[in-house]
């Protein structure tokens, strides 16, 4: 079977299997930045629960980041790994976006693409995915950003090159799907990732895509 056949058909039974992923409603860029850092090395129930801290005392905006001391950003985000440092990060996030950006993340929507992610990237703790999840979520840019499940399955699944970087997986699968599919490819294969295909000791016999797997083990 060809490489783009097998692409489709996995992306078929992971629909069929997780269901169709909801694009969130259009959020600000700013709240899904942050979000996306607290998210770093973190479990989705603690960074939700982080991210919910830090809602109920300021409003996420970078106004009010810069503004607040570094203890009560501390405080909201303690649920979180590496608290810390996150919110020195987030702080200085909060003072380059007002200081370089004018208090406003509006030009991912509309500059370049490769400039908007470089731009994105500048800044402190952003890293390729956390700028390619800002540029899908909120902008619907074509690109399909890498975190630590889509890396392992679509490498296991033999959609990325085995020892591929970061680049190198997001390409390949860039390559084998429409941009339309993208933020549905990046949803699936996470939820794969956690339910099935995990880290350590995948599911192999009762996963949904075991026959389209290569590295299926019995
Ligand atoms: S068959 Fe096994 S290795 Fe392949 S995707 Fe499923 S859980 Fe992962």
């Amino acid at each position: 079977m060809a490489r783009s056949e097998k692409a489709d058909k996995i992306l078929q039974v992971l629909r069929r299997s997780f269901g169709v992923p909801r694009l969130p409603s259009v959020e600000d860029p700013f709240k899904v930045l942050v979000r996306t850092v607290i998210s770093q090395s973190t479990a989705e129930t603690n960074t939700r629960r982080a991210y919910q801290n830090l809602s109920e005392r300021f409003q996420i905006t970078p106004e009010a980041l810069s503004k607040a001391s570094l203890k009560e950003v501390e405080d909201a985000l303690r649920v979180a790994g590496l608290y810390r440092n996150k919110s020195r990060v987030l702080k200085e996030i909060a003072r380059r976006v007002l200081e370089e950006f004018s208090g406003s993340l509006d030009f991912i929507y509309s500059t370049p693409l490769a400039e908007a992610r470089r731009r994105l990237m500048e800044l402190p703790g952003v890293g390729f995915k956390t700028a390619d999840i800002v540029l899908l979520f909120c902008a619907g840019r074509p690109v399909l950003p890498v975190d630590t499940h889509v890396k392992r399955v679509s490498k296991r699944l033999g959609l990325a090159p085995s020892d591929g970087s970061y680049e190198d997986v997001r390409l390949s699968l860039q390559r084998l799907y429409e941009p339309k599919e993208y933020f549905d490819v990046h949803m699936l294969l996470i939820a794969l990732g956690r339910k099935y295909c995990k880290a350590l000791k995948p599911s192999c016999p009762v996963c949904p895509v075991r026959d389209l797997c290569p590295s299926a083990s019995v």
